[in-house]
């Protein structure tokens, strides 16, 4: 059955180009309303103009689909509350909220400013934060809600040059385990995706295939399904020139070490402590100490 959104209100950041552009023409596609939110600044973060927002809000529109243009900057808690609200005041509610807007300052750590640190992550973690929070209690009330974090494989895995793009992906993926549990009674599903694609953000990076092959609107598939009826949560989902792929935060059943010489035997035993046999995905921080508990306990029977 085709996948569809209709009475569906969707709210994608960063939705003037790039990736967010291609969420917001398929979920409009499909049947969703759509507020296209872009600041409309450079790749850096800088300038802002609502322009983006609005191009994209007109190639809806011409193609039948219904949208709101906002120039608001997901940093700006006060002007992200209004968006919402004015999304729920002509539409009813926000049912899906793809957080997408994003910026770059790479540069190495030794290079690196606190404040190009500061700035990536006020943008890529309280932008999320705040669209998070302005939508929270609303899905809360109507036992519905999807949520979605862009990561990034720089995040999960780590990039020469991204030391602060790197933190601030991985925050959202913590962001995401805990929220997916506290929403999971309201029927909130909140996951992550961490893209591949050609877009400004990337325009940089030599690319060894040609850049249609790494075109934004082949990942926007597993963004739809990730915010569909039925999305899985607590997903962190690859995806980039027609591949998909899932990323796991895993824990191995590791040994137990007490004793006088314990840090000599934890580098003794370093290569059993990762041993991946019995290696598990836990479902909540709390898993760790269980597991820790269990070998205790087995010490001591
Ligand atoms: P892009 O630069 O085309 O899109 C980012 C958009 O966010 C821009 O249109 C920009 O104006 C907007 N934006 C920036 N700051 C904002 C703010 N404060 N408020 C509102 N909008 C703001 O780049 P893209 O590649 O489409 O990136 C989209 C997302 O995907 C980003 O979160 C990026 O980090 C992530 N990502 C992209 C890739 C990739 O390969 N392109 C890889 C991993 C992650």
């Amino acid at each position: 059955m085709a996948m569809r959104f209709d009475g569906k209100v969707a709210i994608v950041t960063g939705a003037g180009g790039g990736l967010g552009r291609e969420h917001a023409l398929a979920l409009a596609a499909r049947g969703a309303k759509v507020v296209v939110n872009d600041l409309g600044g450079a790749r850096d973060g800088s300038g802002a103009s609502a322009s983006a927002a609005e191009a994209v809000v007109a190639e809806i529109v011409a193609a039948g689909g219904e949208a709101i243009a906002n120039a608001a900057s997901v940093t700006d808690f006060e002007a992200v509350k209004a968006m919402v609200a004015e999304a729920t005041a002509k539409w009813g509610s926000v049912d899906i909220l793809v957080n997408n807007a994003g910026v770059l300052r790479d540069k190495s750590f030794a290079k690196m400013e606190i404040a190009d640190f500061q700035f990536v992550m006020d943008v890529h973690v309280m932008g999320a934060v705040n669209c998070t929070k302005a939508v929270w209690d609303g899905m809360r009330e109507r036992n519905y809600g999807r949520i979605v974090m862009t990561t990034s494989s720089s995040g999960l895995y780590g990039n020469f040059g991204q030391a602060n793009y790197a933190a601030a992906k991985m925050a959202l993926v913590g962001f995401m385990q805990t929220l997916s549990i506290e929403g999971a009674k309201n029927n909130i599903r909140v996951n992550s995706l961490a893209p591949t694609a050609h877009t400004r953000m990337t325009e940089d990076l030599g690319a060894a295939l040609p850049l249609e092959a790494l075109g934004p609107e082949l990942v926007t598939p597993g963004l739809l399904y990730l915010v569909s009826e039925n999305a899985p949560t607590r997903c962190i989902l690859g995806a980039g020139a027609g591949g998909f792929e899932r990323a796991y935060v895993t824990l191995t059943q590791g040994v137990r070490i007490v004793g006088d010489d314990a840090p000599e035997q934890v580098e003794a035993q370093f290569e059993a402590i990762s041993d991946r046999a019995g290696e598990i995905v836990p479902e909540m921080g709390a898993a760790q100490g269980m597991i820790e508990l269990t070998k205790a306990q087995k010490a001591h029977a």
